[in-house]
């Protein structure tokens, strides 16, 4: 069946076929606290003869959301200490968040602000609450870039949009403006003329940060709406979580990396899964991710490595956590290549 609207329900994901009426009730307890939404593309994306399927796994609610373990936190990177006002996390030095909204096209069943995300969630910021968020930014002139999150920004009309842009535009000291979005892989539809003229509309360096998670997102039409993006100008990388069930298998990631690659998106971050509330079933060990991204070591393009990074709970920022090729000290190493051969260094 193709969708024609987003599914947002546990009725309309099981009127769908996208999960067996006997789990209705469960799936109403998870839609009580946690926000639901496929779009058509995502839903026409699902394969249904396969049970575990790593679009669906994504997407659709699963019974083990209702388990919160004990090191699970609402705010896993502390976004909150480090919000000096609403819409403003201002967690390193020269960089900010700005949260106009907290709306996205599709909501990801183990996203990190999932306490926040959702028609239940932080809201939209009004027109004096951006206002005073812009105020903070003009007033930090250490501020060289301001990163669009939220929720999705690419939700947000052309004409929200634009206003946003032309605030910042005002800013001399912001060079770089940042969105992170899963719009052109969800719902490309919404990257037309219009979008991308309101996201030239500061007339600043534009970055675009695309989130998916697995090569089979990347279609013909995703990899347009890219084209569409970086044809106008915007350079784009990738933000991937690395998920069990999903993409935790070094040829899938593999995939889904060299698809960025062909797309001209630079593979940039992949994130170790966040402590979010109910989401233990999609998070795998340390140790388990840095075999999996050192597998990608030399196997595949130097083009195609992420950096695999670590929010560290509390808000203490991003940590590097793959493995480190050196061991040693005192100018005496030994370094291991991508075949796990070891080598001193300097040679003996
Ligand atoms: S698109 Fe991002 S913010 Fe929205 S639900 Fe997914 S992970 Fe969370």
């Amino acid at each position: 069946m193709t969708a024609v609207r987003s599914l947002k329900t546990p009725e309309d994901l099981a009127a769908a076929g996208l999960i067996e009426p006997q789990k209705l009730d469960g799936i109403r307890a998870i839609a009580d606290r946690y926000a639901i939404a496929l779009t058509p593309t995502v839903v026409s994306l699902i394969d249904r003869t396969d049970q575990n399927d790593p679009i669906a796994r994504q997407f659709v609610p699963d019974p083990a959301e209702l388990l919160t373990t004990p090191e699970e936190r609402a705010d896993p990177i502390g976004d909150q200490a480090h919000s000096p006002v609403k819409g403003i996390v201002h967690r390193y030095p020269d960089r900010v968040l700005l949260k106009a909204m907290h709306i996205c096209p599709v909501y990801c069943r183990f996203c990190f602000r999932r306490e926040m995300v959702g028609p239940q969630g932080d809201g939209t910021l009004s027109p004096e609450e951006l206002s005073a968020a812009l105020a903070y930014i003009r007033e930090h002139p250490e501020i060289w870039e301001v990163i669009l999150t939220g929720g999705d920004p690419l939700v947000l009309s052309p004409r929200r949009l634009a206003a946003i842009m032309r605030g910042l535009a005002e800013i001399p000291h912001v060079k770089i403006v940042r969105f992170h979005t899963r719009v052109p892989v969800v719902e490309p539809e919404r990257i037309d003329a219009a979008m991308i003229a309101a996201l030239k509309e500061s007339g600043k360096v534009v970055y675009i940060a695309l989130h998916a998670n697995h090569p089979r997102e990347m279609t013909e039409t995703a990899r347009a709406a890219c084209a569409r993006l970086v044809d106008a100008g915007f350079p784009m990388v990738s933000q991937t979580v690395l998920l069990r069930g999903v993409n935790d298998d070094p040829a899938v990631l593999g995939d889904l990396m060299k698809a960025f690659v062909e797309t001209r998106i630079k593979p940039y971050y992949l994130h170790h899964p966040d402590l979010a509330p109910g989401t233990s079933h999609f998070r795998l060990d340390i140790a388990e991710g840095q075999k999996i991204v050192s597998a990608l070591r030399g196997n595949i393009s130097g083009l195609c490595q992420p950096t695999y990074v670590l929010d560290i709970p509390g808000g203490h920022g991003k940590a590097m956590i793959g493995e480190s090729a050196v061991r040693g000290e005192d100018g005496c190493y030994s370094v291991s290549d991508y075949r796990g051969g070891e080598h001193a260094y300097p040679p003996k």
